[in-house]
């Protein structure tokens, strides 16, 4: 007779191993951090007696599930912004807040908030990726739960990194302080194909082998990510990945929605696990993974709940549910990923695809004690059915919610008991949630409130008061302005012809000034377009000076390139009414007096305001503004305009009121 620390018997032990033993009664053994057997409770009494011996009450005790991909600080930002689309809420929201609030303070907190909430719903352990992942992991070993914790590394600027050498130098102290952790094992994460460099890749999958831990990255998760890389690379994205000597690491790859079939197969010769991440995949439109056709060719697809902020909670027992369901109604076959199947998915298979196989996932002899207790009992879950004991795993997948979870153990450790949290204080949590969001509250609403701190948050360079001085007047299009351009002391330095899409936004409050988006579209001398540049600029509402002949001065607050959509800057921005104005340019840069001019030619199509001639330079004081403004005058009457033709309208105003 072996003595051991403890017995659970009297239970409904559910294994979950390669042979999918089922007990009942059964009972296991615990000694310190492992488990020591596992059978029926007459075998388990025979082999061992313990100074403690817990009577499950018939629940169900089977492994604790396992969430194999998520970012957990995000818990902070669950709910901060929903129902859009991908680059507006990442780029929009999520990157502008994580850039002023993530910090070592901020991703302990968000841990702990949810390393309480998986524990309540039977999480044991966890695939995390995110910044500061050293805090993540103290906060996670401090609470008690199993992680691989791995430290994201990308081309962009991050929260905790200015270059992505300082993510991989942080990375590699990180391992070496964690590695040989009993809860943690550290991880690095290059964070996708589309986020990293070829360097970031290779330099990742080596640190990952050096060090022999796994490497977590997301891998073809939405079509377009699949389709620039197939426009840019002439291959999709595994092997890319390939190419750049991922796979030569232990990898998890999280999402892996659009890959085809030999992907999948690359993937599985790789020994790479997938992180199946349904709730996210729905919630941002994604699609859907074929899981059932990776779990045909063998491969270990676990599944992950992805962020709180994009799924909104870390709840496995939905996402059970959803793999059953999505693999069912998407393949039209309601036999696909039966309950049995998902369930190992979320648990052993699971920790397989985390590369921990080997220490949790199931109930076996020498494995880590990572348990749980379910009450399969009540009122939803009711009555039971014992003809077949595989229906338990029915009970499970199909009927029973994360509040049936009553127990949970970690290596050993208790840090649920009859739903009591053993390891946190949840009202301490809350109360520190709560701080933070009503900071991020404060931090946005003052930005929505100026157009100009909406448009410093999605980044890039912005360039901030420029002043211009600048005269506008109609003019008949057949006026010989370009002929009043050849005279003597006008010098032409460059020439360009462009069409112009303009579109102008307004917003509620006047005061904010217009947003112009404006597309470029080069023409060469045979009339070909040839490139496209857009652009932002923020134009204030008045100008500030009016000189002689009615020249004005004029500033425009912001301009920045415009990296995104015309459709995104609508969606984010959220503009009262918008405007299209298009018209042909021709575009003389010109030097008169030792001074530099644009003067521009315009024919206003759309709408039809006919031609205006617009003579411009950019000015800095008020001083050289009045020089400017009398060199302009000058040259109205140079080029032959009619300067009681003067208006004081932009485009935009004038096309209001055509
Ligand atoms: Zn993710």
């Amino acid at each position: 007779m072996e003595t051991v620390d403890l017995l659970l018997t009297n239970a409904l032990v559910m294994t979950m191993d390669e042979q999918y033993n089922l007990y009942e009664p059964g009972a296991v053994a615990i000694q310190g951090d492992s488990i020591a057997g596992v059978g029926s409770e007459a075998e388990i009494r025979q082999r061992f007696n313990a100074p403690q011996v817990i009577d499950c009450g018939g629940k169900v005790l089977m492994p604790g599930l396992v969430n194999a991909h998520t970012h957990v600080p995000m818990t902070l930002l669950r709910g901060l912004a929903d129902d859009l689309r991908l680059d507006v809420w990442l780029m929009g929201y999520m990157m502008p807040v994580e850039r002023e609030f993530v910090s070592p303070d901020f991703v302990r907190l968000g841990t702990k908030l949810a390393c309480a909430e998986m524990i309540r719903s039977g999480v044991t352990s966890f695939a995390d990726m995110y910044y500061f992942e050293e805090d993540i992991a103290a906060a996670t070993a401090e609470v008690g739960m199993r992680a691989v914790c791995s430290q994201s590394v990308m081309k962009f600027p991050t929260p905790d990194a200015r270059f992505y050498e300082e993510s991989l130098a942080s990375t590699r102290d990180f391992i070496q302080r964690w590695k040989n952790h009993p809860l943690i094992v550290p991880s690095v994460a290059p964070h996708a194909a589309y986020t990293c460099t070829p360097e970031i890749l290779r330099a990742s999958a080596a640190l990952a082998v050096e060090f022999d831990v796994p490497l977590h990255t997301h891998i073809s998760e939405t079509n377009l990510e699949v389709e620039n890389m197939r426009a840019e690379q002439g291959m999709p994205v595994v092997p890319y990945m390939k190419k750049h000597g991922l796979f030569e690491a232990k990898v998890l790859s999280a999402h892996c929605v659009h890959i085809d079939e030999g992907e999948m197969r690359s993937l599985q010769h790789s020994g790479s696990g997938v992180a199946h991440c349904p709730s996210s995949n729905l919630k941002l439109a994604s699609g859907i993974a074929g899981t059932k056709r990776m779990m045909e060719l063998g491969l270990n697809v676990g599944i992950g709940t992805d962020g709180p902020a994009s799924n909104n909670d870390l709840d496995m027992f939905e996402e059970l549910r959803l793999t059953a369901f999505l693999a069912k109604g998407s393949t039209g076959d309601p036999t696909a990923l039966p309950a049995r199947t998902v369930l190992t998915m979320a648990t052993r298979l699971g920790a397989k695809a985390m590369h921990i196989g080997h220490l949790t996932g199931s109930l076996e002899e020498g494995k880590r004690a990572d348990l749980i207790l379910i009450d399969l009992n009540p009122l939803h879950n009711s009555p039971r059915f014992r003809r077949d004991p595989h229906s338990a795993y029915a009970q499970v997948v199909y009927a029973a919610k994360a509040t049936d979870v009553s127990d949970v153990m970690v290596n050993g450790q208790w840090l649920m008991r009859a739903h009591k949290l053993l390891t946190v204080d949840e009202t301490d949590i809350l109360r520190g949630a709560a701080d933070y969001a009503h900071k991020i509250d404060i931090f946005l609403l003052r930005r929505e409130t100026s157009i100009v701190s909406k448009l410093v948050a999605i980044g890039g360079a912005m360039q901030a008061e420029s002043f211009e001085i600048q005269a506008k007047i109609r003019i008949q299009c057949s006026d010989p302005v370009m002929d009043g351009l050849k005279q003597p002391g006008i010098e032409i330095l460059r020439f360009r012809h462009y069409r112009q899409f303009d579109t102008y936004f307004t917003f509620e409050e006047p005061g904010q000034g217009h947003l112009r988006y404006r597309e470029d579209q080069f023409i060469n001398e045979k009339g070909e377009s040839t490139s496209v540049r857009s652009r932002l600029t923020l134009i204030g509402v008045v100008s500030e000076h009016r000189f002689p002949q009615r020249v004005l001065l004029s500033r425009s607050r912001y301009l920045a390139p415009a990296t995104q959509s015309l459709r995104f800057y609508r969606e984010y921005f959220k503009p009262a009414s918008a405007l299209e104005i298009e018209k042909d340019r021709l575009r003389y840069t010109i030097r008169y007096k030792d001074t530099e001019f644009y003067v521009n030619v315009d024919s206003v199509q759309k709408p039809a305001l006919g031609c205006f001639l617009e003579i411009k330079s950019s000015t800095w004081s008020l001083k050289d503004a009045e020089t400017k403004s009398a060199l302009v005058g000058e040259l109205i009457t140079m080029l032959g305009a009619d300067s009681s033709e003067t208006i004081t309208e932009d485009y935009f105003e004038l096309a209001r009121y055509a």
